[in-house]
């Protein structure tokens, strides 16, 4: 499993829905393996989704491709990686 990551999309930082936190885990996922809702969501945003999961309290937080609206990543500072902290 890999690491949380700090999630930006469409130049937002993404913080949980439910408890604010910023580390996620990444999952894609093919829309025509859920119900027929979906399906109908995928005709018109296509057959994918990006789906970010909380990695603290696992709460979902679902993306259909949208033009124009990038998604970044990057690591997030780890808890025993002091030495990069701000303290400012
Ligand atoms: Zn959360």
């Amino acid at each position: 499993m890999s690491d949380p990551q700090r999630v930006t999309v469409a130049g937002q930082r993404l913080r949980c829905g439910h408890c604010g936190r910023e580390g996620f885990r990444q999952e894609a996922t093919a829309l025509e393996r859920f119900p027929i809702g979906f399906l109908q969501l995928g005709g018109l945003f296509g057959h994918h989704a990006t789906i970010y999961a909380c990695a603290r309290c696992g709460f979902l937080h679902w993306f259909f491709p949208v033009p124009g609206a990038e998604h970044e990543t990057q690591d997030l500072p780890r808890p025993g990686d002091a030495a990069h902290a701000d303290k400012g």
